[in-house]
């Protein structure tokens, strides 16, 4: 990364070539296939092995991240993405005719979607690399110049991104500034057309501060707590496998992730008892523990991991009992999957946002029981509920609010483009994925054409007979 002083001149600069008119104009009237190029140029770079090797070893220095999870979560997700626009963009950038009132007979209606203009996306640290390609190949897809802002915590992917878009692209039509608070600061300063944020609610609320100064659209794409809520009816042992998986994918720092456990009372000591078995399934076969196994992420930085330590020690000193796991290393960024038993509201870890390995449970009896406890909180990004019985799937389903929903699956919300991804109020505005995305990134523009006939009837002075029959048609 550059020095500040030389990243703020670039913010300014990169800006000043991006959102000139005639730029703007020329990439917003791209066709469709200039804008599949562009599309399948970043697809072919992702899929040149040596461009993998070097992506592999950038996420390897920032998380720790396996080479298979890395295709899993990091390239499949944007391939999925570039296959269903190639087979789409062409049916989302037509003109869509809509239906009128009888009142506008003569009238032709249509939404002409156009792009908002200039873009900008920023992007978090724990998937560095899809958070920020999957916005993009829907901005391009919807005709926009795009700035990119990736995460200074994930350095290496930043600057493979940064690489892979001076690679193929022209600044003027995408550029990548890395750079931390300062610079981001710069860059929100600018009057752009459109945000899509992804992080976290807290500097949401500042990106969306920047944006309302210039009355500028934003998607937020945001976290917050996310509850999996399991009932008596489920088979425990392939739930507890289910949940250890989601909990120590990417070590628990994913914004889907289950953020805590509400469980049936007899269900919960065999719960614990299968979360170990699982545990020890994934990762210590062939290890000497699971710290030794290269399945297995490690915390980003020293800071995440002096707050996730924090936050299970002020658990503990409140009188919080750890059920399993609980153990940590600050020199190898590590700590391994935790489950906490004994918690209760007072403690920061049923308040906050955990983002990472440690899972706080609560028991519950009946299930009136459960929206009690979860709509304490903002509502979240993900909601998760096991169990086999109608009944219960339908009350909880009905007594809460999320951005999302898994019954009896978790994690994979993000992954079929036809459905909208995103959160509601503290967990996120908008909604992203297939052509939700492209929408975000686009301008609905209603267009109205007279084909025949007219409105001489309305100019005045308006006669009572023709106010009557406007009334009595629009009733119709
Ligand atoms: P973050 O909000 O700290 O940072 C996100 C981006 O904002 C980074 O690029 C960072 O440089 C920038 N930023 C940070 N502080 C800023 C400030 N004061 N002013 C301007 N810009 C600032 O989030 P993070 O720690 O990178 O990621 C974790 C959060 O992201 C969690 O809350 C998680 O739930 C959320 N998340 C959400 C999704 C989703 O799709 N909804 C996906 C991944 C992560």
């Amino acid at each position: 990364m550059e020095d500040k002083s030389y990243q703020i001149q670039e913010v300014d600069r990169i800006y000043e070539v991006q959102s000139a008119a005639d730029n703007l104009q020329r990439i917003k009237n791209t066709s469709t296939k200039e804008r599949l190029q562009k599309i399948k140029k970043i697809q072919q770079y992702i899929l040149t092995p040596t461009n993998q090797t070097a992506l592999e070893k950038a996420l390897w220095n920032d998380l720790k991240k396996s080479k298979n999870e890395l295709l899993i979560t990091e390239i499949a997700p944007v391939l999925t993405s570039i296959k269903h626009i190639k087979s789409r963009l062409k049916a989302w950038m037509r003109d869509h005719y809509v239906e009128a009132p009888i009142t506008m007979l003569g009238i032709q209606s249509r939404i002409k979607y156009e792009p908002k203009g200039h873009v900008l996306i920023i992007a978090p640290w724990n998937y560095p690399f899809q958070l920020v390609l999957n916005p993009l190949i829907h901005a391009i897809a919807a005709g926009n110049v795009v700035t990119i802002k990736p995460s200074e915590i994930a350095a290496h992917t930043a600057a493979f991104i940064k690489k892979m878009i001076t690679v193929l692209f022209d600044e003027n039509e995408i550029a990548v500034i890395e750079g931390d608070i300062p610079v981001t600061t710069a860059i929100l300063e600018k009057p752009y057309h459109h945000i899509f944020f992804t992080g976290s609610p807290k500097v949401g609320k500042i990106v969306m501060t920047a944006a309302a100064k210039h009355l500028c659209s934003v998607t937020l794409e945001l976290g917050g707590k996310s509850p999996v809520i399991v009932d008596d009816s489920v088979n425990i042992k392939k739930v507890a496998s289910q949940i250890a998986w989601a909990k120590s994918m990417n070590a628990g720092q994913v914004c889907i992730a289950p953020d805590y456990l509400l469980i049936h009372e007899s269900k919960k000591e065999k719960f614990i008892e299968e979360f170990g078995f699982a545990i020890s399934r994934f990762f210590e076969k062939g290890n000497s523990s699971i710290q030794a196994s290269k399945e297995y992420c490690r915390i980003i930085n020293e800071r995440n991991f002096l707050r996730l330590q924090g936050l299970l020690d002020s658990a503990k000193a409140k009188g919080a009992r750890v059920a399993y796991g609980g153990q940590s290393d600050v020199n190898d960024l590590f700590i391994s999957p935790t489950l906490l038993d004994n918690v209760n509201d007072d403690m920061p870890i049923l308040q906050e946002e955990i983002f990472g390995p440690i899972l706080p449970m609560i028991s519950f009896k009946s299930i009136e029981e459960v929206p009690k406890i979860i709509n304490q909180q903002a509502k979240p990004l993900a909601f998760y509920i096991m169990s086999k019985r109608k009944k219960n799937i339908e009350y909880l389903l009905n007594h809460s609010s999320a951005g999302g929903t898994g019954i009896n699956e978790l994690m994979i919300s993000t992954i079929n483009p036809h459905l909208p991804f995103g959160g509601v109020n503290n967990s996120g505005i908008g909604k992203s994925n297939g052509k939700f995305s492209f929408i975000e990134f686009s301008n609905e523009r209603g267009v109205l054409k007279r084909k025949f006939a007219d409105f001489k009837m309305l100019y005045p002075p308006i006669s009572d007979k023709i106010a009557k029959l406007i009334v009595r048609l629009s009733r119709m």
